[in-house]
């Protein structure tokens, strides 16, 4: 492992056939940046910010929310992309503070997420301050999760837009043209992806939603594990159908769920179109490696026959024969 590291870090993810992946790192503490630079990512795709929230007695201030962002961006120097997600809160991520949502009946299709934000505008605008306050140090995106409706999307960016109004009058520097993306975990979102592509910079496949509210199967409940299947061919459709939009409207699509982290589905996402993928730092060695070994060419033909198939058992057996042939 500590040789597949180091020899890693240096090399680039790019294919047999020379096409260049970006594979960056999902973060959920400032102090983990220094595994992306020990690991070799190309920057962060998903920074989560819940921890500034989870279990605080206090909300955190607008500089307690820069200072974070700022260790992040200073230990990953100015080129490297910082993927800023604004909070995610509610469902499996609570708080204690006075503002969080009373106990729901069902927490995952609740008052989570940005559904949370745009009811608490104090809160939403002291993060996007501080986002927009780091982006003049860096290489800054900030990124939207849960969206389900294009309104919702819209409401997000006009409030981006009133503080970018209140930063400019005030003096304060920020990087006017901050790539916004949205996450598709939603399946509502990902049915409506050429909408949402004609109003964002970039997505951010988070398939760990996407894949429990397209099945219907909890994420964390272990009786349904088997339904929660980043496999199921219904979810191979949803991700077919979202990278088609990306690409018509020429914008970026990270996927940054669990599923990009497992070496079973490298080929497949590469396959369909994908050109950036989003790991636990951890887990960048062994993708890159996998990367290293495939040709877009196969990984395509992959992906036309997975998606014929009509099971996520016979998609995994699939996978599996496919990733044997290469390791
Ligand atoms: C996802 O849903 O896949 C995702 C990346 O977000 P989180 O796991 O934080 O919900
Ligand atoms: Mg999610």
């Amino acid at each position: 492992q500590v040789s597949l590291l180091s020899n890693q870090r240096s090399l680039t993810a790019t294919t047999l056939d020379g096409t260049r992946i970006t594979l960056m790192a999902n973060i959920e503490f400032p102090q983990e940046a220094e595994h992306c630079i020990q690991r070799g990512s190309d920057g962060v795709g998903l920074y989560r910010t819940e921890f500034l929230y989870v279990g605080k007695s206090t909300d955190p201030t607008e500089s307690d929310h820069f200072d974070a962002y700022m260790t992040v961006l200073r230990i990953l120097g100015p080129e490297q992309p910082v993927t800023i997600r604004t909070l995610d809160l509610g469902a499996d991520k609570f708080s204690n503070l006075p503002w969080a949502p009373p106990a729901e009946k069902n927490p995952f299709l609740g008052l989570r997420s940005v559904r949370l934000c745009l009811r608490n505008l104090t809160l939403f605008k002291t993060q996007m301050r501080a986002i927009l306050r780091a982006s003049a140090f860096g290489n800054v995106r900030i990124l939207f999760p849960m969206v389900s409706t294009l309104l919702e999307l819209r409401q997000c960016k006009m409030i981006l837009s009133e503080v970018k109004e209140d930063l400019e009058e005030e003096g304060i520097a920020f990087q006017r043209n901050i790539p916004v993306g949205t996450m598709i975990e939603v399946p509502s979102a990902a049915l409506i992806a050429n909408n949402l592509a004609r109003e964002v910079d970039f997505f951010s496949l988070g398939t760990n939603d996407l894949v429990q509210y397209t099945l219907a199967a909890d994420r964390n409940n272990e009786h349904v594990a088997s339904l929660n299947n980043p496999a199921d061919p219904a979810v191979l459709r949803l991700l077919k159908m979202v990278i088609d939009s990306a690409r018509n409207a020429k914008i970026q699509a990270n996927v940054c769920g669990e599923m990009s982290g497992d070496p079973l589905y490298t080929q497949l996402l590469l396959g369909l179109g994908y050109r950036q993928l989003s790991v636990t730092p951890h887990n960048i060695p062994e993708i890159k490696k996998l990367i290293r070994s495939v040709t877009l060419s196969d990984a395509e033909q992959v992906a036309q026959d997975a998606l014929q198939l009509e099971t996520a058992r016979d998609v995994t057996n699939y996978l599996r024969e496919q990733m044997r042939k290469i390791l």
